[in-house]
């Protein structure tokens, strides 16, 4: 029996102390007693191996539900910061990325290169091989990107066909170098589902100045970018502060010709189409200009490249076509100019081809001034015509069946493909103004007149000769057997006003 001052209890005691706070691993030690004392101690080393056991289950538990959570937790954040399709890194990793490199240039080291890249004519890849495809098509641009940089380059998916590469630290040399390689890489084509896509790509550069946000130098970069692509396609810009004050006004611009539509200050010129055999007209080109407030009479070269990319060119083009439908219908009804019987040529946009609305637009004109359709004659350039989709052909097809003429513009500026010129369902075409520039000083060019009308009349066209601007080549023209021409020479562009009265005085012209 032990008795109230055996050692033992004290030692019990402590020793249950020890396991209460935490010392799971402590024992207690058994005395050569083994009695009753011994029995309880023995059973309080059980219960501390029991939860020592229990603890570690629960600590190893614990430790594989926070290694859980933590790759949770990095995936989440990966995901926020790489684009699904193309596994880069998107834009809120790069608007990060770009402030990291602006903290290590402002410790001394040099700031970052920004390169924005966009592709040539993805839009349309997708619409006329499909998403499934344009996505292919990206995925491939991408790594052909990645290959082009080192490791530690960032390249983000901005978007849509829009690309970002960071250099950090880089010199603009080396941004250059860069750049070129990327440009070089994705000018020619892609493979994809065994078929040959041709990509390209509009490049902008800025490198960053110190202390410069993350916000200016996308900005500067999406400026120079979108100059490249003004510039033509598969080109590199490097940002100046010249676009700056270019792409301000431009906004401006786009402002004033949402009004002008609106607000009645576009006019259209008219210029005539001779049948050069006897003089007469035979057609009248509507030409569209802005006569704006304050800077004077704006050409449409300036404003219809705008008003394309912005959208505004559905409302510009449908002003045109309702105004020149209604000039011809007074001309036509007005005694002193009816005697004449020509066609009205509007000049139409390839985002035109892409609205079905501008098929109703059409036809609810036409029916609305009484005129017969095939006095409409719409000019499209060989690029929108060639760069073109489904879409296209069903809006072309469908506005031949209202028996409007189709006519290719700017003939030999573009892709000229023979066979495309037979399948299209135009009537006639319009030879660039070029092509006739060098006539009479060039002694070739006779013979390249003979063999583009050969060429358009084997494909069962017939041939309208722009820029005519003096009596020698209107004179080769007609001799060569050309049927129609039109240019300075038998008239300029004039105001609605002058050319009614140069109809109403005149039926041959240059008179
Ligand atoms: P375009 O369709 O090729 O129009 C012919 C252009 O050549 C006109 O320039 C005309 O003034 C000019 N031109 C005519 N005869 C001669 C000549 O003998 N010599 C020379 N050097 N030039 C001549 P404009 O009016 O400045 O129009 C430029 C372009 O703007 C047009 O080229 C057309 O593509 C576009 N455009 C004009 N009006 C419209 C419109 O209403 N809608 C659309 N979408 N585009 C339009
Ligand atoms: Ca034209
Ligand atoms: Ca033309």
């Amino acid at each position: 029996m032990f008795s109230n001052n055996d050692p033992r209890l004290a030692q019990l005691l402590d020793g249950i102390v020890r396991l209460a706070s935490g010392e799971l691993h402590s024992r207690i030690e058994i005395s050569e007693a083994r009695d009753e004392l011994d029995a309880v101690i023995m059973g309080t080393n059980l219960l501390a191996e029991d939860l020592q056991i229990i603890y570690q289950e629960l600590e190893q538990r614990v430790e594989s539900r926070t290694r859980m959570l933590n790759a949770a937790h990095q995936e989440l954040q990966r995901m926020a910061l790489t684009d699904p399709l193309t596994g880069l890194y998107n834009r809120s990793a790069l608007v990060t990325a770009v402030n990291d490199a602006q903290t290590q240039a402002a410790d001394g080291g040099l700031p970052p290169a920004l390169l924005l890249l966009d592709l040539d004519a993805f839009k349309s890849i997708n619409d006329t091989m499909g998403h499934s495809v344009g996505d292919q098509v990206l995925t491939g641009v991408g790594q052909r990107i990645r290959a082009c940089v080192r490791a530690e380059d960032m390249v983000a998916r901005l978007g849509g066909d829009e690309f970002a590469i960071l250099l950090p630290g880089s010199t603009l040399a080396q941004a250059t170098l860069v750049a070129n390689r990327v440009l070089e890489s994705l000018n020619g084509t892609i493979q994809v589902d065994g078929k040959n896509i041709r990509t390209g790509a509009s490049l902008g550069l800025r490198l960053a100045e110190r202390g410069e946000t993350s916000e200016d130098l996308l900005m500067q970069a999406d400026i120079a970018m979108y100059a490249s692509k003004a510039d033509g396609r598969n080109k590199l810009r490097v940002f100046e502060p010249a676009m700056l004050h270019a792409r301000q006004l431009r906004n401006q611009l786009v402002g004033q010709l949402r009004e002008a539509i609106s607000g009645n200050q576009l006019v259209l010129f008219y210029q005539p189409v001779i049948e050069l055999a006897t003089g007469r007209v035979e057609g009248v080109e509507a030409l569209v200009r802005w006569q704006h407030p304050t800077r004077g009479l704006i050409m449409p070269d300036e404003f219809i490249p705008i008003a394309e990319e912005t959208g505004l060119i559905s409302a510009l083009g449908n002003w045109v076509l309702k105004t020149a439908v209604d000039q011809l219908r007074r001309w036509r009804t007005d005694p002193e100019t009816s005697r004449h019987d020509f066609s009205m040529r509007i000049n139409i946009s390839a985002a035109d081809l892409q609205r079905l609305e501008f098929i109703e637009d059409v036809r609810d004109t036409l029916a609305g001034s009484g005129l017969e359709p095939a006095l409409l004659v719409l000019e499209l350039t060989e690029s929108a015509i060639i760069q073109g989709n489904e879409l296209d052909r069903y809006t072309l097809a469908s506005l031949r069946r209202l028996g409007v003429g189709l006519e290719i513009d700017d003939f030999g500026t573009g892709y000229s493909s023979i066979s495309y010129l037979r399948r299209l369902p135009v009537d006639r075409v319009k030879v660039d103004r070029t092509l006739l520039t060098t006539l009479g000083s060039d002694p070739a060019q006779p013979a390249l007149i003979a063999a583009i009308l050969q060429l358009i009349r084997a494909c069962g066209l017939e041939a309208v000769w722009e820029g005519v601007e003096n009596a020698e080549q209107a004179e080769h023209l007609r001799n060569t057997g050309c049927i129609s021409g039109q240019g300075y020479y038998f008239s300029r562009p004039l105001p609605e006003a002058e050319f009614t009265k140069r109809l109403a005085d005149q039926d041959i012209w240059p008179a």
